[in-house]
């Protein structure tokens, strides 16, 4: 079910070099071996994938695009995007669990830490000793992250802070959060947001609700209470009012692995249909000779072509210092759309059978539409491609 497909790449193309494709090869061969016979059953008990982390540090997976003197495996973005796209393609529970351990969980403290504060946190975490989380989300701060209530008031060398996130993805088995704060706890303008990290075991950084959800069910996604939590000042990442745009800058590059999630997940819907459109009878015929399903098929395989130049783009132009966010924006969006489509049109391929849990097609469903949501809703990543259009338009 995970042999390549006649849309996939298999000679170096003008995002993925010879490397790539072996990457794939070997993250693919990882990811049926060791991740597809778990991930019906991660679903199925909401189970997360403890496992599977070992392994994926085994071979280096939870420090793709970090220096190897950082304890990364010092690859590029593109072979990053192949693992999510790769693990994703069979288990979405465990690409965003990568994901979201990778992007967000470590990248802010690789990209505005000190040295010190690199040292202290990156090795462990591109090694894949613990893994990491970030939370920005609030109850009344979600699309609109300036919203943050959360405050961390300056006590000596301490900050104190108090308040509540939510839909923190690894939350409960991260070893460091890197959050958002408000150090001026009257203020209401992103000046006074300062992001920090907490170290698991801090006392008064306190689990609440863990999320019962549609999709992604193995993924942990939980709420964090603050109360009179200390943090020492040297946890502070940048300086005071740095914080919003450090965590703005930290989603424009995860949203391409968003766009790699969705489009591992969208190749996922296509490995299912296609061997069973061409293998089931109806009317004495193939269903992949009747016209209709296979509209379906061709339309799922362009759409997904599109999709994964689109999440390559960004992360190659990311690898060579271009300006990425805007092209981050479209893979994320692009990709979503066309993760929620071919999922549903595997589906509707398969039928009745498609419906149930004997074939993964209804989880992909359920997985994907995450996509659409998490790190900017399709909705916002309008709103900021607009943006740069007016901007570029001189506007
Ligand atoms: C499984 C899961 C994992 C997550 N992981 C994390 C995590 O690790 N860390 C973290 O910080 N957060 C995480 N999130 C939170 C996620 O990023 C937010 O849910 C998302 O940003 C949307 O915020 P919201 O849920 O408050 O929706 P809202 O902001 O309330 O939006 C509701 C609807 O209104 C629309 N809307 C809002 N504003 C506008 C606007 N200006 N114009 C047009 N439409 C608009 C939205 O597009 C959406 O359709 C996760 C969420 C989920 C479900």
């Amino acid at each position: 079910m995970t042999s390549p497909t006649s849309v996939e790449p298999t000679v170096p193309s003008p995002f993925l070099t010879e490397e790539h494709l072996q990457i794939r090869e070997m993250v693919r061969e990882f990811a049926v071996r060791e991740v597809a016979p778990l991930a019906a059953e991660l679903d199925e008990h909401k189970r997360f994938p403890s496992e599977t982390i070992p392994k994926l540090a085994e071979l280096g997976l939870l420090g793709v695009p970090f220096s190897q003197d950082l304890g990364g495996t010092g690859m590029d973005n593109v072979a990053y995007m192949i693992v999510v796209e790769e693990l994703s393609r069979v288990c979405g529970t465990t690409g965003i669990t990568v994901a979201a351990h990778t992007s967000l969980g470590t990248t802010p403290i690789y990209a505005f830490g000190t040295e010190e504060q690199k040292r202290r946190w990156v090795p462990k975490l591109a090694s894949g000793e613990m893994l990491g989380a970030f939370a920005l989300t609030e109850p009344a701060a979600g699309s609109d992250a300036k919203a943050t209530k959360v405050t961390a008031v300056r006590d000596g060398d301490q900050y104190v802070v108090n308040g509540t996130k939510i839909y923190c993805t690894n939350g409960t088995h991260a070893g460091t959060i890197v959050f958002t704060a408000r150090t001026d706890p009257k203020s209401t303008g992103s000046d006074s947001i300062c992001a920090f990290v907490v170290e698991k075991g801090t006392p008064g950084l306190h689990y609440g609700k863990l999320e019962d959800k549609l999709g992604l069910r193995g993924s942990d996604t939980r709420e964090l209470v603050f109360q009179d939590c200390r943090i020492p000042a040297a946890n502070r990442l940048g300086p005071e009012g740095g914080g919003f745009a450090q965590f703005m800058k930290t989603l424009e590059g995860g949203r391409i692995s968003i766009g790699a999630m969705a489009l591992g997940l969208a190749q996922g819907a296509l490995d299912v249909a296609l061997p069973h459109a061409r293998e089931r009878k109806q009317f004495g015929q193939r269903l992949i000779d009747m016209q209709a399903v296979g509209n379906r098929l061709a339309d799922m395989a362009m759409e997904i072509q599109a999709a994964r130049n689109l999440v390559y783009e960004a992360a190659w132009r990311k690898d060579r210092g271009l300006p990425f966010a805007l092209h981050g924006s479209f893979a994320k969006l692009f990709a979503s759309e066309v993760g929620m489509r071919a999922a549903h049109s595997a589906v509707q391929v398969l039928g009745g059978i498609g419906y149930t849990r004997e074939y993964p097609a209804e989880r992909i469903l359920r997985d994907v539409k995450l996509c659409e949501i998490g790190e900017g809703t399709s909705e916002i990543q309008r709103l900021v491609i607009t943006r740069h259009l007016d901007k570029q338009a001189g506007g």
